[in-house]
This record gives structure tokens, C-alpha cells and sequence, in this order.
């Protein structure tokens, strides 16, 4: 279990508690529609949702509101399902449907005509949209509005009945055309929609709205405290007035549900949005909902991120009451500090060159002893291949370097990590001026534990053996927008943002040998570079690696 820190919410639960509502109950719920796949915003009220219920010893439900069965599927109930689970909650019993309660919301729809609060309305969307008024101007009163109670009742079961073709009809609630708040002006229930849903098949052919569901659906779980965003603050009164309509003359139920807003969560430089995440996904402009460029919480875990990273960077953005744009700056923060804690420190070379050290004997091979995580002792240790042909990276060397350089040029020392000084003696070019060899040579008194081992020289590089080393792909990822807020221009689609550049793969990079059986999502710290994650798809065969983030300052060593 892991405890968040305080929150308002809490607070109001609190408040609840000491007033002995709801017989002194607290039930959450995560309530995702099943569209698409959960982002970091869904981690951000899923933590916000299981946290308060391990902050209360109470439970939290998972449930599916799948109301509309145009975009949802299977394949997004799945994949919610694995992500809550891997951030590391558990929901209480069976995952919950909306859908399971269509009789249920069917039956008080009936009661709400019967009480006269509710009307089969025939106008078109536009027609309802055109009539609807402003904040300041009253709407105009659909002319289906004052049909009788039986005329109501008829037409609502034939709806049910599938007589109507979508959109002929609709059922609406009679609330008040003239009213304030345009939630409250006779807000649509039902709607026809022949197609078939993933779990109820093809028995309904009118399917409720999420306002005439939610607060339903909450009730009937026993739901206390329904936590939502803040742009359902104005959806609160419509909210209350369905239960206070399917309550009234029922005795007084053990708890009833209370909505409490919070502010969503923004990050910049991303889209948030499923429709837009999808749109990303068909147009191919990303390889799946998976992508390690994704904001999605599948595409942060094939990243390389973490559970721990990702609840930490919930709890550090807290739970606000006012709209703000979290910096993805401080998402980076949170897994480089988890990842600083768990990683073992191995030595890969992304962009090869072949370093020689001529007075090194032709055939000989020292195991070179080196701590796996300076963070964690208990990590131990391991021993790397040391032989006369390494690889280090082509920018660690310079041919003509300038002042500063505490790296490999003409001349210049260096050290090897956990293994000796060397001196750059001469290199090799080829006809295209690219550098094929660097010769250096070795000084056998500088590994550790020898006299010079301390000798001070200004820079140490990370190194392969070339004769040990195996092969792998890296994938490197940049910013998936150039724009810090791509949804929030007015006149161009956020997908001109995008950035060319977001993916670059190298695929002649050389690792140390101990890497050599890693298994997908595995992590390390690549020396120098950052921390790196095994791809989901890579295989024995083909080695392949994300950047998850790089280091704070990259070259601190
Ligand atoms: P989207 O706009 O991405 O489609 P949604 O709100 O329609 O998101 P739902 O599946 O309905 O997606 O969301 C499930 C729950 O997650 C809701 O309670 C919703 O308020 C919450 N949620 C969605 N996005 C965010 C966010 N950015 N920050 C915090 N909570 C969010
Ligand atoms: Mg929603
Ligand atoms: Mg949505």
C-alpha cells in the first residue's frame, strides 16, 4: 500500500465521516468509458480513487461506462483492466458495467414519465442545439414537450422496441428551458443507436446518455463519494436532480452518492485526449496505443517507466481545485529518481568505433571488476571482458579537439571505466574522412589496486570489448510535439505539430556482455546515457531498447 499525501478530498471525506453519512461508508470508483486506452490523466484519478480508498481502509470499483457501443470494444476493457492493475491497485470484487444496469435505468426512465418528468422529443440534434438559448436567453420549449404520460410511455417502449430509426426520436428530461445553467434545459436521456454492443449484444437499441447513467450507476454500487473533473462541476445540479427524481418516495437509501470535482490533470508537450490518441494510432503516426511516445500509461510502461514513477508524479501534482499545465518535466523527474534507485549501471556504445590498444597482449583477456549500482550496495557486482579491441562511443573522440575536451583526441588521456588510462597515439580514416580506428596505449599500472591507480586524468568513458560484446537496436525518442500546448490552437490541427524527429533508431549499438539475456521491460542505466528499457518486442535475436529519459547532465562522469 502506498499512503498520498492529504488532499481536499480528503478532507471532505472527513467532513462525511464526522457527520456519520452514508453509515460511516466510503466507496470509490475509477470509471473509465472503454474507447480507447488510459492515459496519464487516468493514472492521475486512478491514483486519486484507490488512493482514498486505502487512505480509508475502504474499497474502490472499477467500472466500465460503456453506454455507447459506437466507439467502445473489448480490446480497450482488456487493456484499462491490465494498466489498473499493473500501477499497482486492485478493485473491489468483479469489474462493474454501466451496461448492467440498462433494465434498471430503463425502469426509471419509465417512473420519470410517469411522473411527468420526462418526454419522447422528435427534433433533430441541430434543431435542439438551435433552440437551446444562451446562458442569458431563455430556450424555446420543444413542441413535443407537453405530450401526454401514455403518449410518452407508448413511444418510449416502442424506441426500446426498435420501431424508430437512430435519431428519429429521443428521450429527454423535463427540466427547464429557462434555466441558468444549460445542463438543466431538458437534457437528452436516451437515444436511438442500432448496433451492436460488446456485451449486451443486440438487445437495446436505445442506449442512456452519460448524465442520465453515471450518477445511476453510482447509486446502485453504493457509491459515496464520485469523484470527477472539473468540467463536470456544471453537470452537478442535473446530477443531484436524477436522484432526487428516482428517489423520491423510495425510503431514504443507506448511502447516496456526492460528486466532488477536481482539477484534471495537463501535461505540455502531448495530447491527452483519446479521440486525438486514436487519430495517432489510425493515421499511423505512431506505431500503436503502445508507442514509447505515447502519453498512454501502456506506452509509459514500454518506455521504461515505472508504477512507483508514475504514483509518485501523481502525488507530487496533487489534487487542485483550479485548472493548470503540469510540465512533463517533472513526469522525466519521477522515473529518473526511481530508475536512479533500481537500475544496474551497464556500459553500451550507441554509435561504435573501434579503439585499439597496441601494447595490449594479442590475446589476453582481463575480467574487470565493477559495482553494478553506486546507489545500492546490496546491487553487488560483476566483471566485464577487457581485451585489446573495444568499441567506445565515435563522439567520445575528436581529431582536432578543442580546449576542455576531457575526452579522447591526439595525445589526450583518458580513463577507461573500471579498467586502465589510455593515451590516443594515432587513428585511422577512411577515403571518407570517417575515423575506422583509434590506436591508443595502455598504461598497466593504472587499474585499481595497482600503484597508478589514482593517478587523476580529466574524463573516463564507457567501453565494450569488441570481441564480447553483443548487438542490439536503440530507439531513441524526442518530444512527439514541437508545440508545448498542440490542442490548444484554435486554427491549426494539433497534428501539424508533430514532430519529425521523435523516433531515431541506431541499430549498430554494442553492449556488454552480461545483458545479453534480458527480458522485455527490463531496465538499466547505460553509462553516460541515460536510462534505457527493453523493447516489448524484442526478442533473444534481435536485442532492442528504448530511451526512457536521459541523465540530468550527461556527461557528470
Ligand atoms: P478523454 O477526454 O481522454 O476521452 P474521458 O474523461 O472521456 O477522457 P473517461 O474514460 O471517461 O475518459 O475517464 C475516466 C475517468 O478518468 C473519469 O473519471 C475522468 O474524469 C478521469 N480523467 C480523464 N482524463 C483525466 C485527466 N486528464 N486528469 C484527471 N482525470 C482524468
Ligand atoms: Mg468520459
Ligand atoms: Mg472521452
Amino acid at each position: 500500500s502506498h499512503e498520498s499525501k492529504s488532499n481536499f478530498i480528503h478532507n471532505e471525506i472527513d467532513n462525511d465521516l464526522a457527520q456519520g453519512k452514508n453509515g460511516g461508508k466510503v466507496l470509490t470508483r475509477f470509471p473509465p468509458e472503454p474507447n480507447g486506452y488510459l492515459h496519464i490523466g487516468h493514472a492521475k484519478s486512478i491514483c486519486l480513487n484507490f488512493g482514498i480508498a486505502q487512505k480509508f481502509n475502504a474499497a474502490c470499483n472499477l467500472r466500465f461506462d460503456d453506454t455507447n457501443p459506437v466507439k467502445e470494444d473489448v480490446e480497450y476493457v482488456d487493456s484499462i483492466e491490465a494498466d489498473v492493475r499493473w500501477l499497482g491497485f486492485n478493485w473491489a470484487d468483479e469489474p462493474k458495467y454501466a451496461s448492467d444496469y440498462f433494465d434498471q435505468l430503463y425502469e426509471w426512465a419509465v417512473k420519470l414519465i410517469k411522473k411527468g418528468k420526462a418526454y419522447v422529443c422528435e427534433l433533430t440534434a441541430e434543431e435542439i442545439a438551435a433552440q437551446k438559448g444562451t446562458p442569458t436567453e431563455a430556450g424555446k420549449e420543444s413542441p413535443y414537450r407537453n405530450r401526454s404520460v401514455e403518449e410518452n410511455l407508448d413511444l418510449f417502449e416502442r424506441m426500446k422496441n426498435g420501431e424508430f430509426k437512430d435519431g428519429e426520436k429521443i428521450l429527454r428530461a423535463k427540466i427547464d428551458m429557462a434555466s441558468p445553467n444549460m445542463h438543466m434545459r431538458d437534457p437528452i436521456m436516451y437515444r436511438i443507436i442500432h448496433k451492436h454492443h460488446h456485451r449486451t449484444g443486440d438487445k437495446w437499441c436505445i442506449y442512456p446518455m452519460y448524465d442520465y447513467t453515471h450518477g445511476q450507476s453510482d447509486f446502485i454500487e453504493g457509491i459515496t463519494h464520485s469523484i470527477c473533473t472539473l468540467e463536470f462541476e456544471v453537470h452537478r445540479p442535473l446530477y443531484n436532480w436524477f436522484l432526487d427524481q428516482i428517489l423520491e418516495g423510495e425510503p431514504t437509501p443507506a448511502a447516496r452518492p456526492r460528486q466532488i470535482e477536481f482539477a484534471r490533470l495537463n501535461l505540455n508537450y502531448t495530447v491527452m485526449s483519446k479521440r486525438r490518441l486514436l487519430e495517432l494510432v489510425q493515421k499511423n503516426i505512431v506505431d500503436a496505443w503502445d508507442d514509447p511516445r505515447m502519453p498512454t500509461i501502456s506506452g509509459l510502461r514500454r518506455r521504461g517507466y515505472t508504477p512507483e514513477s508514475i504514483r509518485m508524479f501523481a502525488d507530487k501534482v496533487g489534487v487542485a481545485r483550479r485548472d493548470n499545465v503540469i510540465d512533463v518535466a517533472l513526469l522525466e523527474y519521477c522515473i529518473r529518481e526511481d530508475l536512479n534507485k533500481r537500475t544496474m549501471r551497464v556500459n553500451a556504445v550507441l554509435d561504435p568505433v573501434k579503439l585499439i590498444i597496441t601494447n595490449y597482449p594479442d590475446d589476453q583477456v582481463e575480467m574487470m571488476e565493477t559495482i553494478n549500482n553506486p546507489e545500492d550496495e546490496s546491487m553487488g557486482s560483476r566483471t566485464l571482458p577487457f581485451c585489446k579491441e573495444l568499441f567506445i562511443e565515435r563522439d567520445d573522440f575528436m581529431e582536432e579537439p578543442p580546449k576542455k575536451f576531457f575526452r579522447l583526441g591526439p595525445g589526450l588521456e583518458v580513463r577507461l571505466k573500471s579498467a586502465y588510462i589510455i593515451k590516443c597515439e594515432s587513428f585511422v580514416k577512411d577515403a571518407n574522412g570517417n575515423i575506422t580506428e583509434i590506436h591508443c596505449t595502455y598504461d598497466p599500472e593504472t587499474r585499481s589496486g595497482m600503484p597508478q591507480s589514482e593517478r587523476k586524468v580529466k574524463g573516463t568513458l564507457h567501453w565494450v570489448s569488441a570481441r564480447h560484446c553483443i548487438d542490439a537496436e536503440v530507439r531513441l525518442y524526442d518530444r512527439l510535439f514541437m508545440d508545448a500546448e498542440p490542442d490548444g490552437h484554435k486554427d491549426v490541427d494539433f497534428k501539424e505539430f508533430i514532430n519529425p524527429d521523435s523516433l531515431k533508431v541506431l541499430s549498430n549499438c554494442k553492449l556488454e556482455p552480461c545483458m545479453k539475456d534480458v527480458k522485455p521491460l527490463d531496465k538499466f542505466q547505460f553509462q553516460r546515457l541515460g536510462y534505457f528499457c527493453v523493447d516489448t518486442h524484442s526478442s533473444p535475436e534481435k536485442l532492442i531498447f528504448n530511451k526512457t529519459v536521459g541523465l540530468k547532465d550527461s556527461w557528470a562522469k
